[in-house]
């Protein structure tokens, strides 16, 4: 049986072990292996790599606060995740360790339908920085707002057009996204509230990376009456992206996801 886990601090809310074994059960026989998947509460992230061998894992998936270590510790890089500099995904080839992003693919497939040409993203995190690559790539105009200048300055240096929340005035754009953890665990909004407000009253879509709660941002987006979703499309879609990288044989991506989809 082929070993893979999600590495992360905390862990323990993960909902990654739930979905991909749900397909390595499904789908064992096509995919030409047996596979399970666990979760790892990792304490120091410059153990990553030791740990991946210690544990004889063939893939992993990293989240928060890891993914920039997996991008440092992998042997090489590929796709986007080089340009994001972070890393979701490992894959063993052979005796290496290579690195993926799949959030960044996985967050463009949620909305590639909407034909949207301009964003805001609140937050200058990983994920943000995930989602800010692959809009550019796609050719949608950006603005990235945060609260404070350090993380916003890699934005600067990398050429996006960037603002501090404090000096951000509400204008219209097609989708607003929450790139931040407000409202995961408290009632805070990611921008100040009478700015949001009238930010989101004049644009298209909410979008909050959030699954599982609905923040205050989107009960806002709600009451407003816009169109909004949460991230638990993006968990999905990234999670496909990084099922098929684990397997050499390949199956449908609609089968994966119908099946990660029945058991969230
Ligand atoms: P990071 O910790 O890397 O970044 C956090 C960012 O949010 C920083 O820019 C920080 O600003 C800002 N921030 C934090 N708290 C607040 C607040 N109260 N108000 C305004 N700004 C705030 O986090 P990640 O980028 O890794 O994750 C962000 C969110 O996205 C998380 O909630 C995570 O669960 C979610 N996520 C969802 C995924 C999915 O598949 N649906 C995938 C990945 C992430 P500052 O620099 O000033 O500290």
């Amino acid at each position: 049986m082929k070993q893979f886990c999600v590495f992360g601090n905390p862990i323990f809310h993960s909902k990654s072990p739930l979905i991909h074994n749900a397909v390595f059960s499904e789908f064992g026989d096509e995919i030409g292996f047996s596979g399970y998947y666990g979760r790892y509460l990792l304490q120091d992230g410059m153990n990553l790599r030791k740990t991946f061998f210690e544990l004889g894992l063939y893939g992993a998936n990293i989240t928060i606060p890891f993914k920039e270590d997996a991008f440092n510790q992998s042997d090489e890089n590929r796709g986007i995740a080089s340009v994001v500099k972070s890393v979701n995904t490992l894959v063993l080839e052979g005796k290496k360790i290579i690195g993926y992003n799949t959030d960044a693919e996985g967050f463009y497939r949620t909305i590639s339908v909407n034909g949207f040409k301009s964003a805001v993203l609140l937050g200058a995190g990983g994920s943000a920085k995930a989602v800010a690559h692959i809009l550019r790539e796609k050719g949608i105009e950006l603005l990235v707002l945060n609260r404070s200048k350090k993380r916003l300055d890699s934005f600067v240096s990398d050429g996006f057009k960037c603002s501090l929340m404090e000096d951000f005035s509400p204008q219209p754009f097609d989708i607003v996204i929450n790139a931040t953890p407000a409202g995961l665990k408290d009632e805070n909004f990611p921008l100040d509230e009478d700015i949001l407000k009238r930010t989101l009253s004049i644009s298209k879509m909410a979008y909050d990376l959030i699954y599982g709660v609905q923040t205050p941002f989107l009960k806002l987006a709600q009451k407003l009456g816009i169109d909004f979703k949460d991230g638990k499309d993006m968990l999905i879609e990234q999670a496909v992206l990084a099922f098929e990288l684990f397997c050499d044989k390949k199956i449908s991506a609609d089968k994966i996801r119908k099946q990660m989809k029945l058991v969230l």
